[in-house]
């Protein structure tokens, strides 16, 4: 049930002809016309936010096809067949698409659509997992100020219907899945509980051991069963992003090196940088006032922040290569440029002229302090002053009743 033409042998959206198949018609009337609705009737129930939360009246269509939402659009014909339903005059596109031969098997409304997207795989889905009906109710009793036990509430409002009943009462299983899945321990370093008796000769007898083959010891289990051959050789990172790097930008290049470096452990961080830094730092390579340093600096400064806002960071990945972390002075202009790119709106600026003279007196004999703080700072450390500790207090105090 691919074929949008294939639809229209099962379903039917349109009003049948009252002569010649006049039982169906008298059935599509009684069951399956909705509405109205809308500027026709703004009240009906169906109505959310001024509009019909089903969509109708739906659009004419000379024939069947897909639809945006999953819903395919049916065929609708303008065939200026109207009939009166609820004191309106209604057409085909108010009839809710019908198997003719369900309609009039069982007499009453079934509405019958296509779903043969891949869709239906989450509609079904959702329809099987979504849980049993529940129902939360209160009983009061005579008591002014009620406890409120959400708990006990939940439990004592949960609502199992005759056929779970029966079925939990059989003991039947509730679900089944085949072959079995057991998550099996995994016990990791100094996270076990072990017991053997000591004259027992286990080999291995450690994790170390674990690690160990012909005298080689490995720093990971992963290093130690590819050793062994039980593990193919995985470079999938580095094939992910040798791929990208065709056609992605640096930019979202950047991004993807991250992601790679959280989710797909990639064996060699560094490794994987060395090869790619070029790619992922090819944009600001364009820029010449920027030397190779400040360009590294830049891009792994970047790739940082994609990682934060994942939970880690550059260090957690390249702890072991000093220069791959960003030193003092970057951390500092790094903190210029951000304090630079804020934005101040014009607004801001201008609300320095609602200020009185007292306030705007204020401000100056701050910032007027706030120099010759940083003045006299900066002259302690050129004559390399080791003692820095002086009297804020009373220089401000000085300070304050030399401007007043
Ligand atoms: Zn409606």
């Amino acid at each position: 049930m691919f074929h949008p033409e294939s639809f229209d042998r099962i379903v039917c959206p349109e009003l049948p002809d009252a002569h010649t198949e006049p039982y169906l018609f008298s059935l599509v009337v009684k069951h399956m016309v909705h509405g109205p609705c809308g500027l026709l009737n703004p009240a009906c129930p169906c109505m959310k936010k001024n509009s019909c939360k089903y969509n109708y009246p739906k659009d004419y269509s000379e024939a069947t096809k897909y639809g945006t939402n999953s819903y395919p659009i049916y065929r609708r014909h303008d065939d200026r067949h109207v009939i009166n339903i609820r004191g309106s005059q209604l057409d085909n596109r108010w009839v809710v698409p019908y198997h003719p031969y369900l309609l009039a098997k069982f007499n009453c409304h079934i509405n019958v659509e296509i779903c043969s997207t891949i869709q239906a795989v989450k509609y079904i889905y959702k329809n099987i997992y979504k849980g049993h009906d529940k129902i939360l109710y209160t009983l009061l009793g005579d008591e002014q100020d009620p406890v409120v036990d959400e708990t006990k509430n939940f439990q004592a409002a949960r609502w199992i219907s005759p056929p779970e009943s029966i079925w939990r009462i059989f003991g039947f299983d509730l679900n089944h899945l085949h072959p079995a899945i057991i998550c099996l321990p995994v016990h990791l370093e100094n996270e076990h509980v072990v017991t053997f008796a000591a004259n027992q000769a286990l080999k291995p007898s450690s994790f170390k051991d674990l690690r160990t083959i012909k005298e080689v010891t490995y720093t990971t289990f992963r290093d130690d069963a590819l050793t062994l051959g039980l593990i193919e050789s995985d470079n999938t990172a580095e094939m992910c992003i040798e791929e990208a790097a065709c056609y992605l930008m640096p930019h979202a290049l950047r991004k993807l090196f991250a992601i790679v470096l959280v989710f797909c452990c990639p064996k060699n961080s560094i490794q994987l940088w060395s090869k790619f830094q070029d790619f992922l730092s090819k944009d600001f390579a364009q820029n010449r006032d920027l030397t190779p340093k400040m360009i590294n600096h830049r891009v792994l400064d970047i790739v940082d922040n994609n990682l934060r806002s994942m939970g880690k960071k550059l260090e957690d990945f390249f702890h072991t290569d000093k220069d791959m972390s960003l030193d003092f002075d970057d951390r500092l202009a790094k903190d210029l440029q951000t304090e630079c790119d804020i934005y101040v709106p014009a607004e801001d600026l201008l609300a320095v002229e609602q200020l009185n003279v007292e306030q705007k007196m204020l401000i100056i004999k701050s910032y007027i302090m706030f120099v010759i703080i940083c003045q006299v700072l900066s002259l302690l450390t050129a004559l390399e002053v080791h003692e820095k500790h002086f009297y804020i207090e009373h220089f401000l105090l000085r300070f304050d009743q030399m401007v007043t």
